[in-house]
């Protein structure tokens, strides 16, 4: 069964009216216009059958290689043929050179057709993106021409057994070689480290070289490729591939590095933030994932409601659909995918941009924890919109559970996130940043809730800047956050919805954020004004 369309109306008018792309230079609606359908076109004829396939069959390891079904490797093959991975990459390197923004558009697609498939591919796109800023002319010109065509892909390998949400344990070791480096250490958690999608696969690796600073100053960034230019392959080693609750199609490789040949990006000692411009935009695509996949639970689960009779008080049968309550959800669900959509477009032509970095480091990890916060929410009520069917594969939501659930842990947790979120907007030397953050919010038609909530958000964070222990706080601070930046993109659409694909539901969900949603901000006002303290460790020693 294949049950997605790609969303090109939906899609359209949030880019249009909030991602609001006319703000770049050499924009011009045409592309739009032009990309949109024939991505859709693309995506719901090529990558939607994939969906099922990859949950069924999924990802193998035989003989040391990484093998995926034939469906999904041949679909590559006319992806990477039709161009579309070198959609927004420089023109010099055989790429289209389109703003990010129409990447975006395409990864939600992607995300929304088969999650485990844009989630390796989307790899190559931040691959590209940190080559462009890190790479010298020479790397740049060796390595970027093959991503852009799609003859490789990317990986990026960062985690370790001891080093997860701290990547100052890194203890994989970069020796200096005659001609580069040699790479020796144990990666975990490696998407897309091997498949046969490609024959080669260019690893991006933080390591330390021997007498380095200890912790994160110490990190470089290395891009190692699986397979050598002179055709031998490196000594890169899929040990396992990890068996997991979903994104079963997403193969998850713990790899081990033996003397692999590689070579130093940018500088040592810098590695960390040439990895940032990869994990930010990365960031924004996991915030996209969400996206997609918030949109096909909608999509599941409005075409169920719409079918389902039961029962109501008063008549004999009814369309569930009839009852508020079944409303409520389906507008919860369509309210989040429009909204995270909103958020996380706005926000990648924000990054383009460049305009203002300070708000764009709380912006970023903002859009990736609120929206992962949202689709396994989502998820749960699209389950619960299908009744018991909901709980069975069949009917496919309680996929979008298991796949979705990762979005929060990965490319940072949401809690590590929340951190560097609150501390960013409450240092006083970068208070020019939450200053910038609220004068985002409060520009535009402003309803009394969001009036309230952007106050909430204000108090919240006037008490935050007194706090010497944020810890119990923070989950609850960026989620305010989020709720603010998202009440702003939907007051913007409000203002819009005549313009709309469908005006009357949008409408709906306007009202339904107004009123249902946008509340929750005085109770996390309230938990952050009366917070718990950091309890000793002790009390939960096991
Ligand atoms: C399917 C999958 C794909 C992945 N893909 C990749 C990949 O391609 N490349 C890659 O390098 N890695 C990848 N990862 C690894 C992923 O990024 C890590 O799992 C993640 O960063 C969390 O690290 P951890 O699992 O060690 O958890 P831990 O760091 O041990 O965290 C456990 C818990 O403690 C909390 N915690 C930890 N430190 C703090 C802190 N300072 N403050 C507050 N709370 C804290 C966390 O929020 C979390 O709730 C992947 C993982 C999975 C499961």
């Amino acid at each position: 069964m294949i049950d997605y369309t790609a969303s090109e109306a939906d899609i359209a008018f949030v880019l249009k009216y909030i991602g609001q792309p006319d703000r770049l230079p050499d924009w011009s609606d045409d592309l739009a216009d032009a990309v949109i359908p024939a991505l859709g076109k693309f995506v719901n004829a090529e990558i939607a059958p994939l969906d099922l396939i990859g949950e069924d069959t999924g990802a193998r390891l035989q003989n040391g290689r990484v093998r995926m079904p034939p469906q999904m490797i041949s679909a590559y093959k006319r992806y990477a043929k039709a161009g579309w991975p070198g959609l927004c990459a420089p023109e010099e390197f055989g790429g289209q050179d389109l703003p990010h923004i129409l990447g975006a558009v395409q990864a939600d697609m992607l995300a929304g057709a088969c999650i485990s498939y844009e989630m390796v591919l989307s790899l190559a796109q931040g691959c590209i993106r940190t080559l462009k800023t890190s790479g010298s002319d020479d790397q740049k010109a060796r390595l970027l021409p093959p991503l852009v065509s799609g003859e490789w892909m990317a990986s990026m390998c960062l985690t370790e057994p001891d080093a997860g949400s701290d990547l100052g344990r890194i203890k994989t070791i970069a020796t200096p070689t005659a001609d580069g480096y040699a790479l020796s250490g144990t990666k975990f958690f490696i998407s897309g480290g091997d498949h046969d999608y490609t024959d080669n696969v260019l690893h991006l690796v933080l390591a330390r070289t021997p007498d380095s600073a200890p912790g994160v100053q110490g990190l470089s960034l290395f891009a190692c490729p699986a397979v050598l230019p002179n055709g031998t392959r490196n000594t890169v080693q899929t040990v396992r591939i990890e068996e997991k609750m979903g994104m079963h199609a997403s193969p998850t490789c713990q790899m081990a590095f033996d003397g692999a040949q590689a070579e130093l990006l940018g500088e040592e000692g810098k590695g960390l933030a040439a990895m940032f411009t990869m994990m930010n935009a990365e960031r924004l695509d996991v915030s996209l994932q969400a996206v997609g996949q918030m949109d096909v639970a909608f999509q599941r689960a409005r075409t169920h409601a719409a079918a389902r009779r039961q029962g109501t008080a008063t008549e004999g049968t009814a369309l569930i659909t009839e009852h508020g309550d079944v409303q409520r959800m389906l507008l919860d669900i369509y309210a989040q995918a429009m909204g995270c959509r909103a958020m996380v477009y706005r926000t990648f032509v924000d990054m383009d941009l460049g305009t203002d970095q300070g708000l764009l480091d709380i912006l970023t990890p903002t859009c990736k924890a609120f929206a992962t916060d949202a689709v396994n929410m989502a998820a749960s009520q699209a389950v619960q919109i299908h009744g018991g069917y909901g709980f069975c594969k069949e009917y496919r939501v309680e996929q979008i559970m298991r796949d979705a659930r990762i979005m929060a842990i990965y490319e940072g947790t949401n809690g590590v996130l929340a951190t560097g979120i609150a501390r960013r907007a409450i240092r006083a030397k970068e208070g020019a940043a939450a200053q910038a953050f609220a004068e985002l919010v409060s520009d535009g038609p402003t309803s009394m809730e969001l009036a309230d909530a952007i106050e909430a958000w204000s108090a919240a964070t006037r008490e935050m800047q007194t706090r010497s222990d944020i810890g119990p706080s923070v989950a609850d601070y960026t989620r305010l956050t989020g709720l603010v930046y998202f009440g702003r993109v939907w007051a913007d659409m409000e203002a819009v919805a005549a313009q709309a694909p469908e005006p009357d539901l949008l409408g709906a969900a306007a009202g339904h954020v107004r009123t249902r949603i946008l509340p929750e901000a005085a109770l996390l006002q309230q938990r952050i004004l009366n917070p718990q303290p950091t309890h000793d460790a002790a009390i939960f020693a096991a």
